[in-house]
């Protein structure tokens, strides 16, 4: 549960932001017979989930998908949406040493890690790096791990607090330690169901677009008001601490990050059937990860364009992919420039929301990724347990 405070359920709750986090907790508070009010800043809701329809294709501003499991396509279900499934099977390829193909580990590096597994798990490692060395090495755990990482936190494996990850005890050897997690997982998965990336036909949009149908009559757009008694902010962390006056809520820190989606009329070919691209820390590049957009998820009635969502630390990222893929010609292209895109998921950030917690004022919650995930799915199943 990422819902930081406490709130009165019995009266009136003001929810503060209507990005997806403001929206599900609303929509599953209302569901539940609580009265409700949302106060969102801006003259749309959303928040950074916003698809903007061009005659080139969609694009997707943040988030591209939702890694859905049972209870999430049974809300699609009652939200009336029809999920587009993601293509099956596709290939995770990295880019390394000028190539970009499949990197499976290693046979000698597997002998390690089985030969490591004895080890003991170091709990007080402060960083998903820490946690891994001495189970599996350098080259594991600082280049693959944070190769996997980019394209979705925007951190490598020294910035990421292990806790993302791995719960539970860790007071034991590598292997018993994983055989419990897998156990847990697997739990998990018997009890929700395994998870598939999913979007909608009009992309994002239409699950923002049937949550807002559900609560338009509680909605206040372009309100800038300051915090009022019982309520839950679902703001980025800056904009909690503007409306708290806590200044602890400035201290965590948030990746910058560049979304741009290209539009060409040639393939790539080496990302034929592939889910697209991540770029190792080796590479000392600004970009990311590359997503192959429609290879992903196939739409109906598609224009007749192939579209690339690129995720970069700026904007020189044009120049180091023309050099990668010679051959690639952009017919259009759409920036978005997130200033706070994702926030930075490591010790500092759990220390801080402990400090947090304890100068929130009665009745005044925190609900937004900074307090809990990045995902969206984890966002909708903390709402709904609310
Ligand atoms: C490039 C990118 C790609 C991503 N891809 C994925 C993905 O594929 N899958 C996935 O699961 N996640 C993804 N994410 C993460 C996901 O998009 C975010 O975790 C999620 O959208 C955050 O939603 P939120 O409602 O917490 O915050 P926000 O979307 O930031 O919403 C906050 C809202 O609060 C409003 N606000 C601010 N101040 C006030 C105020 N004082 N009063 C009232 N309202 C206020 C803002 O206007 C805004 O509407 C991605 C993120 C980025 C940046």
């Amino acid at each position: 549960m990422s819902l930081i405070g406490s709130i009165d359920l019995n009266k009136k709750i003001t929810i503060y932001g209507a990005g997806i986090s403001g929206l599900i907790i609303a929509y599953y508070l209302k569901k539940k017979g609580h009265q409700i009010q949302i106060l969102e800043k801006s003259e749309r809701v959303g928040g950074k989930i916003e698809t903007l329809t061009t005659p080139y294709g969609l694009v997707e501003k943040a988030a591209n998908a939702i890694y859905a499991n049972t209870p999430i396509l049974d809300l699609c279900h009652e939200l009336g949406l029809s999920p587009i499934m993601a293509t099956k099977k596709l290939k995770r390829l990295i880019y390394h040493q000028g190539q970009t193909k499949e990197q499976p580990i290693s046979k000698s590096q597997l002998l390690r890690i089985f030969l490591n597994s004895w080890r003991r798990v170091p709990s007080q490692a402060s960083s998903l790096y820490e946690f891994l060395l001495p189970l599996t090495g350098e080259t594991i755990a600082y280049e693959l791990v944070s190769t996997g990482l980019y394209g979705i936190y925007a951190s490598d494996s020294k910035e990421i607090h292990p806790s993302v990850f791995f719960k539970g005890d860790m007071n034991k050897n590598y292997l018993s330690y994983f055989k419990s997690w897998l156990k847990e997982k697997k739990k998990s998965v018997k009890k929700l169901g395994k998870a598939t990336s999913i979007s909608f036909k009009g992309g994002m949009q239409d699950f923002v677009d049937a949550l807002f149908q559900e609560l338009s009559q509680d909605i206040k757009l372009n309100c800038n008001e300051s915090l009022v008694d019982n309520s839950i902010i679902c703001t980025d962390a800056f904009h909690a601490s503007e409306l708290t006056q806590i200044s602890d809520l400035k201290k965590i820190e948030y990746k910058k990050v560049f979304s741009t989606t290209l539009f060409t009329t040639e393939k790539l070919e080496p990302l034929e059937n592939a889910f697209g691209v991540l770029f190792s820390p080796s590479n000392r590049l600004n970009i990311l990860g590359l997503v192959n957009n429609k290879e992903i998820f196939k739409r109906k009635n598609e224009k007749p364009y192939f579209s690339y969502t690129v995720i970069a630390k700026n904007e020189s990222f044009k120049e180091e992919l023309r050099k990668i893929y010679p051959n690639l010609k952009i017919e259009n292209s759409i920036t978005t420039c997130w200033e706070r895109a994702i926030p930075i998921y490591n010790q500092k950030r759990i220390q801080l929301i402990e400090e947090i917690q304890r100068q929130l004022p009665a009745r005044v919650a925190l609900f937004s990724n900074y307090t809990g995930s990045l995902s969206l799915r984890e966002i909708i199943l903390s709402a709904s347990s609310i």
